[in-house]
């Protein structure tokens, strides 16, 4: 058995497992990563990318059909679009497969030590994986478990034949002419809202009694909006009980306690993702657990000294950007730096149409922490860029703490918001007044300037509404 010693062992590599490798490399540590499938993880693969460029084609697809039917307000006229779906997923798998290399490249250059194979734990200093050329024993100083999440199965509605998980949603060969999606939240809202778009007849079945349950009324108004306009059904309080005899469709219940079938070319399973452990030898170390992710503490240590885990194996949040943060500062650990978990938001975004974007407290969050608060939102329906770009619909919200008028949390939902996020996670993060951020020349005409103007108003001198 091929014998490696390093000085870190990195076990996954998505974005919370490169990056840390990386940043242990640029920092002269001898790392050794290991992956069982590609490099970059569910996001690059099978998440975030790849969504989010199949969200792109059913934006561009939806224009294109609008301009078809004269639906535009200013006089757009097209013929009527045709899209082949095989092409677009091509294109997808053509970024991803840039992605991929990239990585590889950014690994190879910080002198990373690449395993192909899976790991698992034989002790807390000692990993065996299994490579195509014969198993490989690791012995490292430290561990980062950085395994990541898998979609949840429901047991009565098991992945296989029509029933599809994300990853299946991002590889059709063919629109669903009629797509059932189990789960309301971020993928069966991001995912349903692109096959809607695409032209498939969309249900969505959601077990509470609203659409996005992290977010609040407010914020998710618009996207109900959006989702009726685009002709999606959703039925919120119903639950899922399995596949129709003739596994046609999908039989629920709904609020009102009636059995319904609803017809399905294919059945989209999203109500969340579990970490991925089995087979992972964690029988053999001593780590406490949180339910059934692993128990981490302010630097993302876990029960057992040199053993760290970041990432989606930790819990939710289940972000990308959390899980590199997170990389980022166990490298930095593992080199003797001095690092603690002290971010003070971490920006949530959800890319249906309209975007929710949030950083920090919401202001129930902020009331449950005692907090007397100052409440300022503009809406985009006064803001001149939001109106040129044919997308009035939505607010920005700002949350500030009374007296000393610290910003604690800001959300916004409307067109393009996301790109909103930085100057939002800025601002929280750099400890910003209400005052900072009016006070800060916001170009114009941009979304942005309804930032500070949710900050006036909440100063009570809003310009502009
Ligand atoms: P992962 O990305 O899951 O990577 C873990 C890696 O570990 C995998 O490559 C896996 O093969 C490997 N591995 C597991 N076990 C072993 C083993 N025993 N040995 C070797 N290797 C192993 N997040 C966002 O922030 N923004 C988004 O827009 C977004 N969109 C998403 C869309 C979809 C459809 C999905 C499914 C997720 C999305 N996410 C998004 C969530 C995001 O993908 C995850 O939060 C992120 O990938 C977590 O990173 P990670 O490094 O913890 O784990
Ligand atoms: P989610 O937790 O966002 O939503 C799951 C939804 O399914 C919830 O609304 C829940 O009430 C519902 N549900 C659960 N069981 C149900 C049942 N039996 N029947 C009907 N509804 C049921 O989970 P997800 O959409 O699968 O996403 C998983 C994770 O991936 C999220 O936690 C998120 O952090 C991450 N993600 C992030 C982004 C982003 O950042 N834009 C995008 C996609 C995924």
């Amino acid at each position: 058995m091929t014998e490696i010693t390093c000085k870190l062992l990195v076990i996954g590599a998505g974005p919370g497992g490169y990056v840390c490798a990386i940043r242990a490399g640029q920092l002269g540590i001898d790392t050794v990563i290991v992956e069982s499938t590609r490099l970059g993880g569910s996001c690059l693969n099978v998440g975030c990318i790849p969504s989010k460029a199949m969200i792109h084609v059913a934006e561009e697809f939806e224009k294109a059909t609008e301009a078809a039917t004269g639906k535009t307000p200013f006089g757009l006229t097209a013929a009527e679009p045709k899209l082949d779906l095989k092409q677009a997923v091509a294109w997808k798998d053509g970024i991803v497969q840039r992605l991929n290399n990239g990585v590889a490249g950014l690994l190879r250059k910080a002198k990373v030590k690449i395993v192909h194979g899976k790991a698992r734990f034989r002790d807390g200093k000692t990993v065996v994986v299994e490579t195509e050329t014969g198993p490989k024993t690791i012995q490292a100083e430290a561990i980062v478990i950085a395994t990541g999440s898998a979609p949840v199965e429901l047991p009565f509605l098991p992945f296989g034949g029509n029933v599809i998980s994300s990853t299946g949603a991002l590889a059709l060969s063919e629109v669903p002419k009629r797509l059932v999606v189990v789960g309301g939240g971020y993928i069966g809202l991001e995912l349903g809202t692109a096959f809607a778009k695409l032209g498939a007849k969309v249900t969505v079945v959601e077990a509470q009694d609203k659409i996005l349950p992290l977010y609040d009324a407010e914020l998710t108004g618009p996207i109900s909006k959006r989702l009726t306009a685009l002709g999606v059904e959703v039925l919120t309080g119903a639950k899922a009980l399995g596949p129709t005899a003739k596994s046609d469709g999908l039989r629920i219940e709904t609020a009102d306690g009636k059995e319904r079938s609803l017809p399905a070319d294919k059945i989209l399973v999203t109500v969340g993702r579990k970490p991925v452990t089995d087979g992972l030898g964690l029988q053999n170390l001593v780590l406490d657990m949180d339910g059934r992710f692993i128990r981490i503490g302010e630097r993302c240590e876990t029960a057992m000294r040199g053993i760290y885990a970041i990432g989606d194996v930790t819990g939710e949040p289940m972000l990308a950007h959390r899980a590199m943060a997170q990389g980022e500062m166990v490298a930095e650990i593992v080199a003797g730096l001095p690092r603690a978990w002290d971010k003070r938001g971490i920006a949530a975004i959800c890319f249906t149409d309209p975007e929710i974007v949030s950083v920090g407290l919401s202001p129930d969050e902020a009331k449950r922490a005692g907090h007397e608060l100052k409440i300022g939102q503009f809406p985009f329906a006064a803001n001149g860029r939001a109106m040129t770009r044919h997308g009035e619909a939505g607010f920005v919200r700002v949350v500030a703490q009374a007296g000393s008028e610290l910003v604690l949390g800001i959300q916004a939902v409307g067109q393009g918001v996301s790109e909103l996020s930085a100057a939002f996670g800025l601002a929280i993060e750099m400890g910003a007044t209400l005052q900072d951020i009016a006070g800060t020349i916001h170009a114009h005409p941009t979304l942005g300037e309804a930032f500070p103007e949710a900050a006036m108003k909440a100063l009570g001198h809003a310009l502009h509404i």
